[in-house]
């Protein structure tokens, strides 16, 4: 689950992280009494106003802005809320902005320079670790410092057994060339970082840029964070994050009927049983010149009920041109499952237009054949994999 950037500093300030203080609002009034009091506890005069939808790059698209009067804070909350912001990371129609945070500006001259880091806490999957990857050069976008400047990324690793160790945060502070108070900032900076991560159960924070500010402190002006989905049952506070305006619609649809789907760009809608097999026909969709629209995993009760609900789900997608339904039949029926699509495709009667291949085998698979040829059905059905496969090439063709 991702989280907009003021949960994700909520979150962070909840652990002892120190982060651009700032408070969300979704009319210009609200904005502008948030701008207040911010102004009375921090004793800021200027303020950055920041779209938060799920999509990072928003600086380059016009979604952060500086305002450096109470009334430049509405014209721009006026502005911002209800835009559709396009960034480098959306879609060409863009996110549309419900919400904005106010936050202290936190760029102030004073004794020294301001400098931004980058840095985030993700898991390494090749060596099954967590790790800190940070950098001197933050604030841009990171994928053009690796893609140009690898070597000034630096990774850390933490041993699970004993998490952090003081070395490994002073460390990090030492490469990043700082000295000092602002040393010891990022000590506490990173430890505290590290603590969140872990106790959130997250698959990732990451805060580009953290702040060196003028007087030496280090704060995280933005937050991308997202929760492992399966530890959320320990975060229930957490579980009223999830905005599910920022999420593919068809997707949320999916998740409460119970059906693990997600959206792809191809053409060929799938409904298969088991999360393996759909892996495996997808990639066999793909070597027939065909390409995926989705991956489904309807589980292990292909009831008619759900079939007809997954085959709904599939031509929400105006992209798809075959559907491959592929189920192997264990404890489930392939015969119940036949009569599952029967009835569905009665029910939902010129709802489908586009051809359906089915593809059942295991338990009852010749009963289901039969039951679908002779339903008078316009439902292709195939025994092998492979012959499935050509179908649907067969008619994309
Ligand atoms: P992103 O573009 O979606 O990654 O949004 P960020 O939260 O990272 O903000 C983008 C940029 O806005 C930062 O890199 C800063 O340069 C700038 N910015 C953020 N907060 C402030 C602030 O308090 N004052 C000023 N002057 N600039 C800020
Ligand atoms: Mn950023």
């Amino acid at each position: 689950m991702n989280l907009h950037e003021y949960q994700g500093k909520d979150i962070l300030g909840s652990f002892g992280v120190k982060v651009q203080r700032g408070m969300v609002a979704d009319n210009p009034v609200k904005a502008v009494e948030a701008a207040k009091q911010l102004a009375t506890e921090t004793g800021t005069s200027w303020w950055v106003v920041k779209a938060q939808v799920h999509a990072g790059g928003r600086g380059k698209g016009g979604g952060v802005k500086l305002a450096k009067s109470l009334e430049d804070v509405e014209n721009i909350a006026n502005a911002m809320l209800g835009m559709m912001l396009v960034t480098p990371q959306t879609s060409k129609e863009g996110k549309k902005v419900n919400q904005i945070l106010i936050a202290e500006d936190v760029y102030y001259p004073g004794e020294s320079e301001t400098s931004e880091f980058y840095m985030s806490v993700l898991l390494n999957r090749g060596v099954g670790r967590n790790m800190i990857m940070y950098s001197t050069e933050g604030g841009m976008d990171i994928e053009s410092v690796a893609d140009k400047t690898p070597h000034l990324i630096f990774t850390e690793e933490i041993d699970p057994a004993t998490g952090l160790l003081p070395f490994q945060a002073r460390k990090i502070a030492f490469n990043l060339g700082l000295s000092g108070k602002a040393f010891k900032e990022m000590t506490k900076f990173v430890t505290a970082l590290y603590t969140a991560y872990a106790k959130s159960d997250a698959s990732l924070f990451e805060i580009n840029p953290v702040l060196k500010t003028s007087d030496d402190n280090i704060l995280a002006v933005d937050a991308k964070v997202s929760l492992d989905d399966n530890a959320l049952f320990r975060h229930k506070d957490y579980v009223e994050m999830r905005d599910i305006r920022e999420e593919n619609p068809i997707e949320v649809e999916a998740k409460a009927a119970g059906l693990n789907y997600v959206d792809l760009d191809g053409n060929v809608g799938c409904m298969v049983n088991g999360a393996g097999l759909a892996m495996s026909t997808m990639d066999l969709i793909k070597q027939s010149g065909g390409e995926p629209a989705n991956f489904l995993d309807v589980g292990g009760t292909a009831d008619a009920e759900r079939v007809e609900k997954a085959f709904r789900i599939i031509l929400k997608d105006d992209n798809v041109k075959a559907i491959l339904v592929n189920i192997f039949g264990g404890i489930v029926r392939c015969d119940r499952v036949a009569q599952g699509i029967v009835d569905a495709y009665k029910n939902m009667g010129d709802a489908i237009k586009v051809p359906i291949i089915v593809r059942l085998e295991g338990t009852n698979a010749v009963e289901a054949k039969k039951l679908i040829d002779a339903s008078g059905l316009d439902v292709i059905s195939a025994i092998e994999f492979q012959e499935a496969a050509d179908r649907v090439s067969e008619v994309l063709a």
